[in-house]
């Protein structure tokens, strides 16, 4: 079972994300075990303050690193003898993709550190952390949402947490292109078919067609992750067909 401990200030943020859909039921068949620390819990001074100002002055304040490193060292005394990542969400962190999700779903214990405030101390960072995940280049108040957006991505790729797991396997990003349109009942909306080529039953047909839309979307949409994947030769020769195909209309 993978062990995630969530460190935050705020564990309270978390409730509804946890506890619906998904999230809830693989935590109910121990699929996956969230836990919430308190890093308030950890703080070693009389009034439990967590944060303090600067040094160097300058605005807002900065979360000091004795409460952090103590709720750290406290979930790792519960972890078995597999290695545990400690991961700080953190804008200046590696932009967060869908193969850091695979890479992360195959460990056992998982630490996230949310910061709020300004941050956190560098000491915690330096000492602590072995990997920094931000989840887009824009500032949030703290970590607690980009957390909630790791575990979710992270979560579903737990075996047994989806149904078939062909479905991630297929899906937008995992085989380096953007999924085809998908369709379903009624047959005709609004004067919308599906296209005839789904109801077919033909399989091959329908794959084939799959193939052919997820180039064109990846094409269209996001032309930097066909350069940057291993096309088959049929995926080229489908690349050019279009491309042809592209070429012809703006002629005419
Ligand atoms: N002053 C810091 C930003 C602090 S934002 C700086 O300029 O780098 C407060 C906290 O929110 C951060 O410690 C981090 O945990 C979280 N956070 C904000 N934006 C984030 C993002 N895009 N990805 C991941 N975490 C983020």
């Amino acid at each position: 079972m993978m062990k995630i401990d969530i460190l935050t200030l705020f564990p309270e943020m978390f409730a509804g994300p946890f506890s619906s859909s998904i999230l809830k039921r693989a935590q109910a068949s121990g699929l996956v075990e969230i836990n919430l620390v308190n890093i308030r819990d950890f703080s070693t001074n009389r009034h439990h303050t967590v944060d303090d100002t600067p040094y160097g002055g300058g605005a807002g304040m900065v979360m000091a690193p004795e409460a952090i490193f103590g709720a750290v060292e406290n979930v790792r005394t519960k972890h078995d003898s597999a290695p545990s990542r400690v991961v700080l969400m953190c804008p200046q962190g590696r932009p967060f993709s869908q193969a850091m999700a695979l890479d992360l779903a195959r460990g056992k214990n998982l630490v996230l550190i949310c910061g709020h405030y300004e941050g956190v101390d560098e000491r915690v960072r330096d000492s602590l952390v072995t990997d920094e995940i931000s989840i887009g280049d824009y500032v949030l108040t703290g970590g607690e949402l980009p957390s909630m957006v790791v575990v979710d991505a992270i979560t579903r790729l737990i075996p047994g947490v989806l149904g078939e797991s062909a479905s991630v396997e297929e899906e937008s990003f995992s085989a380096g292109l953007l999924e085809y349109p998908q369709y379903t009942r009624p047959r005709d909306y609004r004067g919308q078919a599906v296209p005839e080529v789904l109801l077919s039953g033909h399989h091959e047909e329908i794959r084939k067609w799959r193939r052919r839309q997820s180039l064109l979307r990846t094409l269209e949409r996001r032309p930097e992750l066909l350069a940057q994947m291993e096309l088959t030769g049929k995926d080229k020769d489908i690349l050019k067909e279009i491309m042809d195909e592209l070429r012809r209309l703006n002629l005419s």
